[in-house]
């Protein structure tokens, strides 16, 4: 498979691996990553293997749940609604594997950079508390829900205490899919 990179236009930069892995109580899953040569431009995502229901998984964080591990799908909406903090799917979305301190430290980096780019004090002071209060989670001192949320069920929570729901409809069409809809 022979592809030219999108960033830096070289011709057949592209390499394209894949890798399988088998997640306990949710099936086979495909992790593919598409990785640049030249520019170190990369892109992955993960591809579930079955199809599954709308689904919802939350978990109160707690200092002893850092480690549980989170499957984010591109089609995934993740949040922390206490915190004010929401990633939607849209084309640039990439799907991981990694546990919530992983999905944590993403947000600290997005508020990071959303603090670096505002040119007023109010939104920089308020990033500036939303880090803090990120900070406050890794140490159990707050309690925030991590909502993990995807139309096409390919995302979840590893964790005894995660609940898990299916997702009614109206929740779903207020889900962004990631995927452009053309309306007629
Ligand atoms: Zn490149």
């Amino acid at each position: 498979m022979k592809i030219d990179c999108p960033v830096c236009k070289r011709k057949s930069s592209l390499e394209f691996t894949t890798k399988t892995d088998n997640i306990p109580f949710f099936g086979d899953i495909m992790e593919s990553v598409i990785k640049c040569q030249e520019c170190g431009y990369r892109h992955s995502d993960i591809i579930c293997l079955e199809r599954k229901d709308p689904m919802q998984y939350s978990l109160v964080l707690d200092k002893d749940n850092l480690k549980a591990r989170v499957i984010k799908s591109q089609s995934t909406t993740l949040s922390i609604p206490e915190l004010g903090l929401k990633v939607e799917p849209g084309p640039q979305s990439q799907g991981y594997v990694s546990n919530v301190e992983g999905v944590l430290n993403r947000f600290n980096d997005a508020v990071k950079t959303a603090q670096n780019f505002a040119e007023s004090k109010k939104i920089k002071d308020n990033a500036a508390k939303i880090l803090e209060e990120i900070e406050k989670i890794k140490i159990g001192k707050n309690k925030v829900t991590l909502i993990v949320g995807d139309p096409f069920g390919h995302s979840m929570i590893i964790h005894k205490d995660a609940i898990k729901r299916e997702l009614n409809e109206d929740e779903i069409k207020k889900l962004k899919t990631g995927f452009n809809i053309i309306a007629n």
